[in-house]
């Protein structure tokens, strides 16, 4: 497919300024432009087609099934973009005064509210832009509440080696040393192992739960318990809110701060880098550490980012609450944590699950056997999926599966959906001893097969150079 700029044709124009009716002013030479800008000329069609053909090139969650795990890709209802699109929402300054932003300031407080209420939490802020951008200001709240108090000798913060890769360099951004330990056999945190490891030089502890193989860890109480027994304070990295909302709160769990993924559980599109709401929330202690906020008057600090944040995913999530209410949002946990065990036992007696045991919103396959017998890798099958109309699973993680593919079907999916998915596994699952190159070659009908992730990665080309 060609670029936009190579679909260029010179004269070629899409839109037709008004006459202009002020007086013409000659710019300074100084503010002129020297040369051409090299801006694509199309028409109004070209353009409309050429977006139309790049986005069809895609599989969003509007085009099929997703079970991408760890990231929540659910159906964003349509209710939420017609609020986000509110000309009073969209048009709004963020330095107009304090009078004509009543509305954006209700929409903060009521979203604060029902959030505290599900996460346990007593203060909030939605500056954050992403999760990661959420846990470092909840860390940075740690660490401030230390130092505020002369503990300046906590210098460790402990993360699970399930957990996501973005704890461990959060608590190293925020200039910690992190210690890892190692999981139990069940996946769970190693109560020993976490013994082993408290001490007066630790800062606190982050943890996800259910955690990352979809695990609800039943010792947390404990857990948190011991951490704050040694003087540390427990993060909870609730990025992934769906299988416990409105049925457990983190609070409870013991947890002092939070941050939670309005771009995952609650509703707003992601993927692709759009603008996201890493919401962080803390206990009554925490509070006076919260970035400073202009609409909620938090008695802050610092600001994490310029302004309120992103509100319009503010916006999309209380929308996205208050259709589901009080009564809806446990529900949509329920289904979530229905879904992936059903999905899980239509699976398994071909793929087997990393731990045979109830899951919560999502599960792991552990196909390191299955890899053995026929060569066919987690990544030949993910590659396969996409042949099959399917987004892949999450693969190679968490670290501590080998061969692992990670489903989170999310309650937005019908149980048509669920088996035709199930069926496509088991179908894959029985080709990879018939005819494992075919998996191996995979996929056959993609526009992209298997580009080097790591060139695109470390050596990314995002900017079309003129020739
Ligand atoms: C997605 C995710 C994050 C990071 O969130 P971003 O918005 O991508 O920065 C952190 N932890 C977990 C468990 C996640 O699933």
């Amino acid at each position: 497919m060609k670029l936009i700029f190579e679909k260029s044709i010179s004269g070629r124009k899409s839109s037709l300024l008004p006459a202009c009716d002020v007086p013409e002013v000659e710019l300074d030479a100084a503010y002129q432009r020297q040369s051409e800008l090299p801006l694509p000329e199309l028409c109004e069609t070209d353009v409309s087609r050429h977006y139309t053909q790049l986005c069809q090139r895609v599989h969003g969650v509007n085009c099929g099934f997703y079970p991408l795990g760890s990231c929540t890709m659910k159906y964003n209802p349509r209710i939420n973009e017609e609020m986000a699109a509110l000309p009073g929402f969209t048009a709004i300054h963020p330095l107009a005064p304090k009078a004509s932003t009543e509305g954006c300031r209700e929409v903060y407080e009521t979203a604060a509210r029902y959030l505290c209420e599900i996460s346990g939490m007593d203060g909030m802020t939605f500056q954050p832009a992403a999760g990661a951008h959420g846990e470092f200001t909840g860390v940075m709240l740690i660490k401030q509440y230390h130092v505020s108090r002369g503990d300046t000798a906590r210098t460790k913060i402990i993360v699970p080696d399930s957990a996501h890769g973005t704890n461990p360099a959060t608590a190293a951004m925020c200039g910690f040393e992190v210690v890892n330990i190692a999981s139990a056999p069940n996946g769970c945190v190693d109560l020993e192992a976490l013994k082993a490891v408290l001490g007066p030089d630790v800062a606190g502890l982050m943890l996800t739960n259910p955690n990352t193989v979809g695990i609800f860890d039943e010792n947390i109480l404990e857990i948190t318990r011991l951490v704050h027994e040694c003087g540390g304070l427990c993060y909870y990295d609730g990025a992934n809110l769906n299988a416990v909302m409105g049925v457990v709160r983190p609070g409870d769990m013991g947890f002092d701060c939070i941050h939670m993924n309005l771009h995952k559980t609650f509703s707003t599109p992601h993927g692709g880098g759009g603008p996201g709401a890493g919401a962080v929330g803390c206990k009554e202690f925490l509070k006076k550490f919260l970035p400073k906020s202009v609409l909620m008057e938090e008695a802050g600090h610092i600001q994490v980012r310029m302004f309120e944040g992103n509100f319009l995913v503010v916006v999309r999530a209380l929308t996205y609450l208050m259709t589901l209410g009080k009564e809806g949002v446990p529900e949509a946990a329920i289904n979530a944590v229905l879904n992936a065990n059903y999905l899980m036992r239509k699976i398994q007696g071909t793929f087997e699950p990393a731990f045979d045991r109830t899951c919560m919103h999502e599960f792991v396959l552990d196909l390191s056997e299955f890899k053995k017998e026929t060569g066919v890798s987690a990544l030949d099958v993910a590659k396969s999926l996409i042949d099959r109309g399917m987004h892949p699973p999450t693969m190679y993680f968490p670290l501590i599966v080998h061969e692992a593919l990670m489903l989170e079907p999310t309650e937005t999916e019908s149980k048509q959906t669920l088996d035709e998915a199930a069926e496509i596994f088991r179908d894959l699952y029985k080709l990879a001893f018939t005819d494992p190159e075919y998996m191996h070659a995979a996929p056959h009908h993609a526009q992209i097969g298997r580009p080097d992730e790591v060139k695109a990665a470390r050596n990314p080309i995002l900017r079309w150079e003129q020739a």
